[in-house]
Formats: C-alpha cells, sequence, structure tokens
C-alpha cells in the first residue's frame, strides 16, 4: 500500500485548521453582518481583524501554544471571536458552563489547567466566590460592557476592548497538525463530576462540512443557507452552540448574537432581524411561545431544530400552526454534537401537521459521516419495525476520542469500537430512529419497558399542561409505575383524573402500552432543570420519591 502515498516535496498539503473555515466567506462577502444584541453590528471584515486583534493580545499576555484559554460569557460576537483566535493561535479553548455549580465550575477550571480566563463582568461575583479556592497564577480578562465593575479581588491584564483596540489587526496564524486540540468543555451531566470531552481542529472541520451538507441537502424543508440570517438560542459554552457558528460563518451568513437569554429580547431580535435559523432545546421554545407577548411576534420565516431531548408532539404541532418550521436534531456533547436530523421530503410537506410532526419530531436520518446503530444487548442491530428496541452506538470522524484525563470512562465510552449514547430507540422500515428514552429514565412496568418520552408526549397534549415529566416510582404490585409531575396552566382547572383518562384513552387506541394505565400523577410549580434547561429527572427523583 504505501507506494499509493505520493507525495510532491513543495505541495502544500492543507491540514484541516479552523483558520480555513473563514476564508472564503471573507473573500465573498466581507460587508456581512454579525450582530450583538440590540447594541453592535460588524462587518466580517471588522470581525475578522478583531479575531487577529484577540490573538495578538492574548499573545501579549504570555499565551503560548498548548495553554488553554478560558472563556465565561453570553452569546456574543465575542465568542465567536475566541471559537477563532484562540485555536487558531494553536491554543485550547474552554468554553466555561456558567451555569454549574461553584463547586463543578472550581473543578472543571482545575482539570482544564486553564491558563487565562476572559469573563465577562456578569460573572465576576461567581469568580470572587470561588477565588481562593482556584489555584493562583492564572490571568483574568475582563468583558465590561460599560458597567461599573465592583471588584477588589481580581487583578485584570486590562479590559477586552481597550486590549483589542491597543492589539495589532494582523495575527500570523501557524499552520500545524489539524489533529491538534482546538476545544474542551464539561458534559452537563446530572450525577457525578463534569467529564470533558474534546475536539481537534479535523473534527470542527469535518463537523462543520457534515452539518452544512446536511443543512442545505433538503429542497425546501429544514434548510440553512448563505442567505440564511442565523441566531443560536442553545448557550455557546455547551458543544460549540451545536457548531452551527462554525457552520454559519463557513457560509458568510449574517449572524445575531443575543447575549443573555431574555424571552423578550429574543423574540425582538428574532423579528427584527429577520432570522430565518435558530435552534433550542424543547423547554425553550415552550418559554418562547408561552411569553405573554409571544403572539404579536411573527415568527413563520423562522426554522429551528429542537435538540438536546426529545421534541414533544403537542410543542412541535403548537409551532407548525404559528409557521415554523420546526424538526428535532439529535446529538450529545461527546459527539461535536451533530448525528441525525428529522427533517422531511418535499411529499412529507403536504401532510398535515398532525401527520408532520409525527415525523419531525423522530430523531430522524443519520447525517452523512455519522454511521448509526440501534443495537441489542448482543450487539445485533435490531429489527427495522419502529418497535424493537435497543441502545444507538455510534462512530464518525468527529466523535470525542474520550473524556479528558479519565480512562475509566473513555474506555467504557468506547466500548467495542463504538460509541455508547446510552439512549434507547427504535428504528423504522425507512431508516427513521426514534428515541424512546434514556437507558436510565426507562420505567419498567411489570417487566414490561414503558418509554416515560412517549407518556409525556400524551400529557402534553392536554391543554392545562405547561410542563409534564414522568420518572419511574417504586412499586409494590408493579416493582416500578410512571409518576407525571405536572405543572398546570393557572388558566385551566382540570382534575388529575383527566391526565389519567388521556393516558388509557392512548392505551385503547393502541399508541401506548397496556401498562402505562399505572400511571400516578403529581402536581408541582417548577420541574428542575439542568444547567442547559432539560428536564433534570434525578434532581426530580430526589424531589418525588
Ligand atoms: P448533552 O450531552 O447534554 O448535549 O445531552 C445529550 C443527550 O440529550 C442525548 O444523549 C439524548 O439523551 C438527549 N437528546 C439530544 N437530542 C435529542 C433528541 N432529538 N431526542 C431525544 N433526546 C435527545
Amino acid at each position: 500500500m504505501s507506494n499509493l502515498i505520493v507525495k510532491t516535496a513543495s505541495a502544500y498539503e492543507y491540514p484541516l485548521l479552523i483558520k480555513q473555515l473563514y476564508l472564503a466567506p471573507l473573500a465573498n462577502n466581507p460587508n456581512q453582518e454579525i450582530v450583538y444584541r440590540d447594541q453592535l453590528t460588524l462587518t466580517y471584515k471588522t470581525w475578522q481583524e478583531r479575531v487577529h486583534r484577540l490573538a495578538n493580545a492574548l499573545a501579549a499576555i504570555g499565551v503560548k501554544e498548548g495553554n488553554t484559554v478560558a472563556v465565561m460569557d453570553w452569546d456574543s460576537h465575542r465568542y465567536l471571536e475566541a471559537y477563532y483566535a484562540v485555536p487558531m493561535m494553536g491554543a485550547v479553548l474552554h468554553t466555561i458552563n456558567v451555569r454549574l455549580s461553584p463547586e463543578q465550575m472550581i473543578y472543571t477550571i482545575e482539570h482544564a489547567e486553564d491558563d487565562v480566563i476572559i469573563c465577562h463582568a456578569d460573572f465576576i461575583p461567581l469568580l470572587e466566590s470561588i477565588k481562593g479556592r482556584i489555584q493562583e497564577g492564572r490571568k483574568f480578562i475582563l468583558i465590561d460592557e460599560g458597567g461599573e465593575v465592583v471588584n477588589q479581588h481580581f487583578q485584570f491584564e486590562g479590559e477586552y476592548e481597550k486590549l483589542l483596540a491597543e492589539a495589532s489587526p494582523t495575527y500570523n496564524f501557524p499552520d500545524f497538525d489539524e489533529n491538534t486540540r482546538a476545544t474542551t468543555f464539561y458534559t452537563t451531566g446530572t450525577t457525578g463530576l463534569p467529564k470533558g470531552v474534546y475536539f481537534s481542529h479535523r473534527q470542527l472541520v469535518l463537523h462543520t462540512l457534515t452539518t452544512t451538507a446536511a443543512l442545505a441537502a433538503p429542497a425546501s424543508q429544514g434548510r440553512f443557507h448563505r442567505d440564511s440570517v442565523y441566531m443560536p438560542i442553545t448557550p455557546m459554552f455547551h458543544v460549540h452552540a451545536w457548531g452551527v457558528p462554525y457552520v454559519a460563518t463557513f457560509l458568510g451568513t449574517k449572524q445575531v448574537y443575543p447575549g443573555k437569554y431574555v424571552p423578550a429580547m429574543l423574540l425582538k431580535l428574532l423579528t427584527s432581524h429577520k432570522v430565518t435559523f435558530s435552534h433550542c432545546v424543547p423547554t425553550i421554545l415552550n418559554m418562547l411561545l408561552k411569553e405573554p407577548t409571544s403572539k404579536e411576534f411573527d415568527l413563520s420565516n423562522w426554522t429551528c431544530i429542537i435538540g438536546g431531548a426529545a421534541l414533544p408532539k403537542a410543542l412541535a404541532i403548537e409551532a407548525l400552526k404559528r409557521g415554523i418550521d420546526i424538526f428535532a436534531g439529535y446529538g450529545m456533547s461527546e459527539t461535536c454534537p451533530i448525528l441525525s436530523l428529522a427533517q422531511i421530503s418535499v411529499e412529507e410537506e403536504g401532510l398535515t401537521f398532525e401527520e408532520q410532526a409525527d415525523i419531525r419530531c423522530r430523531t430522524g436520518y443519520p447525517v452523512g459521516l455519522a454511521q448509526m446503530r440501534v443495537v441489542d444487548a448482543e450487539g445485533n442491530d435490531v429489527p427495522q419495525d419502529d418497535k424493537s428496541s435497543g441502545e444507538i452506538v455510534v462512530r464518525s470522524p468527529y466523535l470525542t476520542q474520550g473524556y479528558l484525563k479519565d480512562h475509566v470512562h473513555s474506555e467504557k465510552l468506547w466500548e467495542g469500537g463504538w460509541m455508547h449514547t446510552n439512549d434507547v430507540a427504535v428504528v423504522n422500515s425507512k431508516g427513521s430512529i426514534r428515541i424512546t428514552d434514556r437507558t436510565k429514565d426507562v420505567i419498567k412496568v411489570g417487566g414490561e419497558w414503558l418509554s416515560s418520552l412517549e407518556i409525556e408526549d400524551v400529557i402534553a397534549k392536554h391543554e392545562g399542561i405547561l410542563e409534564v415529566a414522568v420518572i419511574g416510582c417504586p412499586d409494590t404490585n408493579w416493582g416500578e409505575v410512571p409518576l407525571a409531575i405536572i405543572v398546570s396552566k393557572d388558566t385551566v382547572q382540570f382534575e388529575d383524573r383527566e391526565i389519567i383518562q388521556i393516558v388509557k384513552a392512548s392505551v385503547d387506541n393502541g399508541v401506548l402500552p397496556r401498562e402505562a394505565i399505572t400511571l400516578k400523577v403529581k402536581r408541582t410549580d417548577s420541574i428542575d432543570k439542568t444547567s442547559v434547561g432539560k428536564i433534570n429527572k434525578v434532581a426530580l427523583r430526589t424531589r418525588f420519591l
């Protein structure tokens, strides 16, 4: 084989580095806009200069190849600058999850060995609270959006804008091995210590190319293209906002960064900039649609991927009625993240909303370069009958190669050469996957497995339900029974037995298995959420069982 690898000594090998992702848009569309809230609009050209300035500013305070630069900021043009400048210097970008508990945050800062932390003024109190518990010797840069920062403890190297203004707008970004680590962040796991995942330049480039192609592939539904207007509504600290900021920059589309998520501001930006493409978790979309003023905003040109948790059918139908092109996407922190999308075909666009929702809420089809299997306990593929369930295992060139400095969990993640997702799913005859649960969330009633997601879907259709989560509850007769924890709307009065009745009706018409009638119901004012806004079933179990 080796004589088939032929190289000309002077040929340029073109390593797959993040710096190549912005070359085309800068050449083709330098005046395209990058917007920050209602505060600032930059052109791609100015933004690129700022990327160079940031690299020079970091170099001036001693950042070198192999160092780690962490960011604590809301979603912003600055974050996008760090997405490029830090890895392009050969350093590692650590996107700190600002919603972790102080204990977990200390752990991640120490574990990632952050050399520099770029911190928005809003998070100074948080840093102050852990001061003395993180090692000395780190350098800090302040992002001060014109506010008065009262800070007694931190010696900042400077303020972000001032440092950029003083730095040169040209930095010579070097070439290096495409397998160099570019980013690190921590899983938002609800148990145990957060686990660090990491991605190389090559992986981020391949994820960008794959996602770009997957979103450009459909004839009309679920598309993202050069003329889209993009606004992320999943935090930039979590899995690079699903990698879509890299896609948007690669395509040269207009980008809008919303800062801290405030529903009224999100709705205002969505409509004033005519945003056409976003992504968020179901709870955020639910919040936006339930916002009192929401109906005043026209969202009929908006396409939104829902991921991070299953897209409930009732929410999908509500969104479709508002004219929103909604569909599910699936992935996890360990997978960079995008593995599959539930886009629909041109023929399927003619179906009723109810029928379309069944397709759009599935986990969908693997994107190019993602190999997904659903396997039983022996590792055999389950039949494609949409009933037989198994675990999703995956391969792709952009999956984390392990957990940072954690050999034991890394081996478990990659057992048998496939990445284990712990997601339970079925596959239909067309090859479309549908997640029915997390392995830890399935409920075993009298020996039969029940999907908590399917029961939640049925209950969410009741007009009085604001939010619902179903967990398994120990039971002397059945071993376990489903417990629905519900938050009801103030405006609708109803009895708990109505919830039991709609579940029973779904059992009668074959939507849910017979065992679902063992359901119990409890009411609460709020449902616990994780640091990225997903339903936290571990916390619910602690609270209600
Ligand atoms: P995280 O690593 O925090 O991004 O969480 C990843 C997990 O979220 C996956 O393993 C799934 O359990 C869940 N998830 C993500 N997308 C979907 C989806 N479309 N449907 C169902 N569950 C999802």
